[in-house]
């Protein structure tokens, strides 16, 4: 069956369609932290449809309030209903740092490029600027300001000119930089400070700042500690918002709320995708602070902002998280599953760094020459190995030499270590 329905897909799906090609897979049922192909096979999901799942696929508690709100109603637009309106006061509790308790939340569409897009029309609005400041390594999403923002040539070369004056300044990554951490955060501070701050250089008219706290689709770039609280002084000191992309990171994926949390830093503005729907539903908010408030009704529009079993489903979602503790279950899962991955790098050379926070994990590979940048066949390889053995697990980096783990919060001990075992295996098999 999952060969047929792979061969209708490529019959009359788009060109533009993208999934590995070498773990060749139709899923039919998923429950928890398992998925079911259209042939029987069962995989363990360590990938969480790219971070989406934190609650798991169909998490029972989250499936049955959405289902009671999708027979009563689902489009609203703008209008008030209570799955929002609770929806708005969660966000605002959880929210980092003093943003919570001071927040407002715009709902500007379901994806996470959507989220990006208001908030880059809220920091030109506020600042009056138009200048930006992104990273290099950073994917924000595909639409035309959300492209802008990302590095990644290859995604925007044939839609050149997009928005303009957008400088990527480095994001520290002491393990491809060969830096020190604190090197690689004073160089990448310099260039921010040198293009927002200099009267004699830099961009004209900055409007803000838009950083992940932790690179997702770069590879899981870990940040060294200073680095987000120096971009937040230099954003009060250019009275410009830090904006922190939260789309991959946030919602418990690291252990914490958002990846913010791990630096104690208080954006000005945060983005919120992926695992705001709960269970897969689109949804995306902008989360800001009050001050930043000032545009009028309809300043930002779109049909798709109210859909509410989605917010219901977000809503739900969050209280589950909070009543099972997940953001400490993660933390804990977090570290047994990167101590897995150490005991395997500790002899071999072609594993040659392991990075991140809870359930937000990445190994990074290297060649037999200790290059990055010819290891993405090798991810590959461990990639399809774990396929083959039951395992879903996904790729990252600029060269597709990170493995990614994203697998759901409610991931079991004895799943984990099911996985892991079949994880490191399909390692050690790809090196030797
Ligand atoms: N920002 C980050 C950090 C992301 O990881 C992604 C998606 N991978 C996006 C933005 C874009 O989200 P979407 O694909 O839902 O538009």
């Amino acid at each position: 069956k999952t060969t047929r329905l792979l061969q209708k897909q490529r019959e009359i799906d788009s060109a533009a369609v993208s999934y590995p090609e070498n773990i060749p897979i139709a899923f039919e049922e998923a429950k928890g932290a398992t998925i079911r192909d259209v042939d029987g096979n069962t995989y363990l999901d360590f990938f969480a449809g790219i971070g989406v799942l934190n609650v798991g696929h169909a998490n029972p508690y989250v499936m049955e309030a959405m289902h009671k709100q999708a027979d009563k109603l689902v489009h609203t637009v703008d209008f008030p209903t209570e799955a929002r309106l609770d929806l708005i006061e969660k966000l605002d509790a959880i929210a980092p740092g003093n943003l919570a308790g001071n927040s407002k939340v715009v709902f500007g569409g379901p994806t996470g490029s959507d989220a990006i897009e208001a908030s880059i029309k809220l920091a030109k609005y506020n600042t009056e600027g138009n200048g930006l400041v992104a990273f290099r390594n950073a994917y924000h999403g595909a639409t035309s300001g959300a492209m802008s923002l990302t590095a990644n040539k290859k995604f925007k070369a044939p839609y050149t000119p997009l928005l303009p004056d957008v400088v990527h300044a480095p994001y520290p990554y002491p393990f491809q930089q060969a830096k020190d951490p604190e090197e690689a955060v004073e160089d990448a501070l310099a260039e921010v400070r040198a293009t927002v701050l200099d009267p004699y250089g830099g961009l004209a008219n900055p409007a803000g700042i838009f950083v992940e706290p932790i690179q997702g689709e770069g590879g899981i770039v870990v940040p060294p500690q200073g680095f987000l609280s120096g971009l937040r002084d230099i954003a009060d000191e250019a009275k410009i918002p830090l904006v922190v992309d939260e789309i991959q990171a946030g919602l418990g994926r690291t252990g914490e709320w958002w990846g913010s949390d791990h630096f104690n830093v208080t954006p000005d503005v945060i983005t919120t995708a992926k695992a705001l729907g709960g269970i897969g539903l689109p949804l995306s908010a902008t989360i800001y602070h009050e001050d930043l408030d000032t545009w009028g009704s309809g300043d930002h529009a779109g049909t798709y902002r109210g859909h509410v079993p989605a917010m219901e489903a977000g809503l739900r979602s969050i209280e589950y998280i909070e009543s099972h503790d997940l953001l400490a279950y993660a933390r804990d899962l977090g570290e047994y599953i990167r101590s897995r991955l150490r005991e395997v790098g500790a002899d071999n050379s072609f594993l040659a760094d392991v990075r991140g926070r809870g359930l937000f994990i990445g190994a990074e590979f290297v060649d037999e020459d200790g290059d990055v940048r010819n290891a993405g066949d090798f991810v590959a390889g461990i990639q399809q190995r774990c396929y083959e053995n039951g395992v879903l697990v996904w790729k990252a980096g600029q060269y597709g030499n990170v493995l990614r783990l994203l697998p759901p919060l409610v991931l079991t001990d004895a799943q984990a270590e099911v996985g892991m075992d079949i994880i490191v295996d399909a390692i050690e098999a790809e090196s030797s």
